[in-house]
C-alpha cells in the first residue's frame, strides 16, 4: 500500500490524501520545478534544466520527509522556458512569456484555491525574458492569492556554468552525458547538489517559519 506520509510527488497522491496533508499538522510546502528544452552543449540533453530543477526539489523534499513542521512537495515540473529572442536553435522548444507566466499563475492560483498557498518557484534556465516573466506571474499571483511566491534561482557561478550544470547532471543521469566532450565530474555534481538541496531546505523552513510568528 502507498503510504503518503513518505511520498514526495505531489501528483502521485490521491485526492483524499491532497486533502489529508492539506489538514494535517506539518505546514505543507509545494515545490514547482522550471526548467527549458533548449541546448546545453553538444554533451547535454536539452532537458538539462528541468532535470536539475527537479533534482533539488526531490532532495529537499526527501530530506525534510521526517520533519514534523514541514510537508514539502514536488509538483510535476514546467519543462519548457522562454528563449532569448532571435533564431531557434536545434533542439530548442521554446514558449512565449506569456505562455509561461499564465501556467505558473494557473497552478498557483489553482493550488491557493484549495488551501495550498506555499509554493516555491524552482528555476534552473537563465533568461532575461524568462526570469522577467516569473517576476511577472509572482506579481499576479500575489495580487490574486495574496500570497507571496518564492522563487529559488540556480545560482550558476561566473564562467564555468557549463561544467557546474554537467557536473550536477552527471549526479543525476549520467547515461545523458558525453564525458568525452567536457570536464565535469559527478563526484562534484553530487557536492553541489547537496549545497542546493540545504539552500533550498533553509527556504523552505523560512516559508512556514514566517507563517508561524507574524513578528
Ligand atoms: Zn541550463
Amino acid at each position: 500500500m502507498l503510504s503518503s506520509l513518505s511520498a514526495v510527488y505531489f501528483a502521485e497522491l490521491s485526492s483524499p490524501q491532497v486533502k489529508a496533508v492539506r489538514d494535517g499538522t506539518r505546514s505543507p510546502v509545494l515545490l514547482l520545478p522550471v526548467g527549458a528544452v533548449e541546448p546545453h552543449g553538444s554533451h547535454s540533453p536539452v532537458c538539462t534544466d528541468r532535470l536539475i530543477a527537479t533534482g533539488m526539489c526531490e532532495r529537499a523534499a526527501a530530506r525534510l520527509a521526517g520533519d514534523e513542521h514541514v510537508r514539502a512537495l514536488v509538483l510535476p515540473a514546467l519543462s519548457y522556458g522562454v528563449a532569448r529572442p532571435g533564431p531557434v536553435p536545434s533542439g530548442a522548444v521554446p514558449i512565449s512569456p506569456e505562455t509561461l507566466q499564465g501556467l505558473v499563475v494557473d497552478v498557483c492560483t489553482a493550488l491557493a484555491g484549495q488551501g495550498l498557498p506555499r509554493i516555491v518557484v524552482v528555476n534552473s534556465h537563465h533568461e532575461q525574458a524568462h526570469l522577467a516573466a516569473l517576476d511577472r506571474a509572482a506579481d499576479v499571483v500575489q495580487r490574486r492569492c495574496g500570497q507571496r511566491l518564492v522563487r529559488v534561482d540556480l545560482d550558476r557561478p561566473e564562467g564555468d556554468a557549463r561544467r557546474y550544470e554537467t557536473s550536477l547532471l552527471l549526479a543525476e543521469r549520467p547515461e545523458l552525458v558525453d564525458t568525452e566532450r567536457i570536464e565535469a565530474s559527478g563526484t562534484e555534481g553530487a557536492a553541489l547538489f547537496e549545497e542546493l538541496t540545504t539552500m533550498l531546505v533553509d527556504v523552505i523552513r523560512k516559508l512556514t517559519c514566517a507563517e508561524e510568528d507574524p513578528a
